[in-house]
């Protein structure tokens, strides 16, 4: 027998490599979530801000982990140092300069997922911050 295919939880997070080794487990300690499906593009949420054919990608790979495993949750992350951002021009003095910024960013891209999968699917954001010991997902307030 196969297992269920069913989650409550698709992720949209960056391809940073740093992340990657660490990502479930921080999903699973800060979202409560064992087995998401996981969404990985460069900039994470920025491919949803973006307007090229990246938001266009990501929104059918959610809408299809909508219809095909019954999901309900997004989250939406992005992290620390990123590349993509910085490839933009973006940088930054401070850590704390930095989540202020990915706030929006979340913010900007949690509004368009919201508009398109309606007010039953929620949608959460996330910073993530990189240590030599892992990564820590901080839950944003939307
Ligand atoms: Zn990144």
């Amino acid at each position: 027998m196969k297992p269920a295919k069913k989650t409550d939880t698709i992720v949209v997070s960056c391809i940073d490599y740093r992340l990657q080794p660490h990502l479930y487990q921080a999903i699973r300690e800060t979202f409560n979530c064992e087995k998401p499906d996981i969404v990985t593009i460069a900039g994470g949420a920025y491919a949803l801000t973006s307007g090229d054919a990246r938001k266009q990608t990501v929104m059918k790979d959610i809408e299809l982990a909508i219809s095909a495993h019954g999901v309900d949750k997004i989250i939406l992350l992005n992290h620390q140092d990123c590349g993509k951002y910085q490839s933009k021009g973006h940088s930054f003095s401070t850590v704390d300069d930095e989540r202020a910024f990915h706030r929006e960013e979340l913010s900007k891209a949690a509004k368009s997922a919201s508009e398109r999968f309606g007010s039953g699917i929620a949608v959460l954001q996330g910073f993530t911050t990189i240590s030599d010991s892992g990564v820590l997902i901080e839950l944003l307030e939307s």
